[in-house]
């Protein structure tokens, strides 16, 4: 059951005429009561315009509000005359009406996310999987893990030689002849005497040194699915904003994970890791081995350690 049907759907003005109190024009003169109003039923937004429901107003407007008044009765306000008429009573149930109409569509987008939930489990496993286009968030995600461990376990000037963009240089000393030409043109100004020689491009390099992005990712995905799973289907009013609010986000979070998996296979290739090769330089033999070692667990699909004990402790992978 919808807990929110109790809020009438007002599209028309047929809606509101044909509701059996409903008076399209009051005179609040003839009311001694002091506080007027009951409740805000409904608000609503029509066109064209209508008549506010209090005799002395009668302004046209678009938006205002169905209220009920002390006697049962019914009209239509803006929201000028609510609250000229009503005062905080009418702030108050405004205020009620609206967290009740944002509960009521939070609670309508995630009732439909778990309708469909098993449909959105398998978007999610394509992506997360690997598949016949790309290597899949999983294996990028491993992949990340065991490089930031083998990153640890080597002296940080190894990769010195290579820009965020996976650009790696060498440093050439320029020719005489063109440092003295700058010499001059400087001005006796300090000029470097080596330039950058791009020797080659690692493709989505910098994917290696997101860790936080990655683990942001999949503990977004975590949070939805396991929460959907084990819960029925009463949600306090925290839980409506909070989930809604995650429900909303799934399209552009999956899109963002099928991006980073796309790019993932560009990065994960042999012929695009080998690359690191060329910036650790032949004479670092101990750290050619590990990164060496990294790049064929990539090609062979061999966890290391940390990869291993993530797979264990997160769920998430047994989807
Ligand atoms: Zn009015």
């Amino acid at each position: 059951m919808n807990p929110f049907d109790d809020i009438p759907k007002i599209n028309h003005w047929l809606d509101l005429e044909n509701r059996e109190k409903f008076s399209a024009c009051i005179d609040l003169k003839q009311i001694k009561e002091p506080q007027p109003l009951k409740k805000v039923i409904a608000a609503y937004e029509l066109s064209p315009k209508v008549y506010c429901g209090i005799a002395s107003c009668h302004t046209a407007h678009h938006k205002g509000f169905l209220v009920e008044l002390f006697d049962g009765s019914e009209t239509i306000v803006g929201h000028c005359c609510g609250k000229k008429y009503f005062g905080r009573d009418f702030t108050v149930e405004k205020n009620r009406l609206t967290k009740l109409a944002t509960d009521k569509q939070n609670y309508e987008i995630i009732t439909r996310f778990i309708k469909n939930l098993s449909v959105h489990k398998n978007e999610f496993n394509n992506v997360f999987n690997e598949n016949e286009l790309n290597c899949g968030f999983k294996k990028l995600m491993l992949a990340v893990i065991d490089f930031n461990t083998v990153r640890t376990n080597i002296s940080s000037q190894t990769f010195s030689n290579i820009g965020y963009d996976g650009e790696v240089f060498q440093l050439v000393r320029k020719s005489d002849k063109d440092i003295e030409i700058e010499r001059v043109a400087g001005q006796g100004q300090l000029i470097e005497t080596h330039q950058k020689h791009i020797i080659a491009k690692i493709n989505h390099f910098n994917l290696l040194f997101q860790i936080d992005k990655f683990y942001q990712l999949k503990d977004y995905f975590s949070n939805l699915f396991i929460f959907f799973e084990r819960h029925g289907r009463g949600f306090t009013s925290n839980q409506l904003k909070q989930y809604g609010k995650l429900v909303k986000d799934f399209d552009n979070k999956l899109y963002e994970m099928k991006i980073l998996a796309k790019q993932g296979s560009n990065l994960l290739s042999k012929t695009n890791l080998e690359k690191l090769n060329l910036a650790i330089g032949p004479h670092r033999v101990s750290e050619l081995r590990l990164v060496n070692a990294f790049i064929n667990r990539q090609a062979y699909c061999y966890l290391n350690r940390q990869a291993l004990n993530f797979m264990n402790s997160h769920k998430i992978l047994t989807w």
